[in-house]
């Protein structure tokens, strides 16, 4: 699929314009329609608990069509329309991967004040973080780091050790799952930065779905890119990456389960490698196909 080449970075404050054209949908959801229309006033907290949405026959079939109709939209339109749909109910995780921070530069332009955050386990690789500040010098965006309750050193010595070596289920569950869940409290949607071709089990994601682990609806803007997609818009637009993808590490998660890969290996051959793990179970497809 070809990026949108309209895309523009600004952040210049006069070009954002605070008009604001306000829609209900049958759920009851007011949504912004205009570009830029999230004001930091009106985001909700991350910690919002107000009642999710909920999975009426009504929502699915909206979501079916909707995903439908966008598979042949740019990943840029795919994020207008959920800014569009969703207002501040949307949010966006990110581990910093390239298909992240391509994300992020759109956001930048479309409605940058959408709530990012980050699942920080405490294993993360240092140029992960600094990443996450390099990214915030560049757009402004000030992707959120959320924590689980045990530091790294409590948890470790909870449990005799760290478990990412023992049980890496249990160590993904306990310091990305339950955290990921408390980020998206509130929430009505969230958007993803996987791709279609990173696995056969992400090969089945839809544009849009409702995410029955997460009870709440999944928008994934950049299903159908490859990987050279992503590349090319990070060179075209000079967008900040990690700088361990330029040795070898092809994709890039917490540093204990994470290594370089050799040529011609899958390009996440570097996680969990040696073991039969090949998700943190974050995008482990719960959709409901309607
Ligand atoms: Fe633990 Fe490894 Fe999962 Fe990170 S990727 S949460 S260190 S098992």
């Amino acid at each position: 699929m070809a990026i949108n080449p309209e895309i523009r970075l600004s952040n210049d404050p006069r070009e954002k314009s605070a008009d604001l054209r306000v829609a209900s949908h049958p759920d009851g959801l007011t949504t912004a329609t205009r570009r830029d229309a999230v004001q930091p006033d009106a985001l909700d907290s991350p910690r919002n608990t107000s009642p999710g949405l909920r999975a009426t026959p009504e929502l699915l079939d909206e979501l079916r069509a909707q995903s439908d109709s966008l598979e042949a939209a740019t990943p840029a339109e795919i994020i207008n329309w959920a800014v569009e749909r969703f207002g501040t109910k949307l949010t966006m995780a990110t581990a910093f991967g390239p298909e992240g921070c391509a994300i992020l530069h759109m956001l930048a332009d479309i409605a940058p004040h959408t709530y990012v955050f980050n699942l920080d386990t405490g294993y993360q690789f240092p140029e992960t973080i600094e990443l996450r500040n390099r990214l915030a010098h560049r757009y402004g965006i000030e992707v959120d780091l959320i924590r689980p309750e045990m530091t790294v050193q409590q948890y470790e010595a909870e449990n005799g050790g760290p478990l990412y070596t023992t049980d890496p289920d249990r160590c993904c569950f306990d310091r990305k799952i339950v955290v990921l869940r408390k980020a998206l409290l509130g929430k009505h949607a969230w958007m993803s930065a996987i791709r279609r071709d990173q696995s056969p089990d992400r090969a089945r994601a839809s544009i849009v779905a409702w995410d029955a682990r997460f009870e709440l609806v999944k928008i994934s803007p950049l299903a159908n890119c490859t990987k050279q997609d992503i590349w090319k818009m990070i060179t075209d637009h000079d967008i900040p990456y990690n700088p361990l993808h330029d040795q070898g590490y092809t994709s890039i998660g917490c540093l204990p389960c994470t290594r370089a890969v050799m040529f011609g290996e899958d390009e996440r051959a570097g996680r969990w490698s040696g073991t039969a793990k090949t998700e943190c179970g974050l995008h482990s497809l719960g959709e409901v196909k309607t």
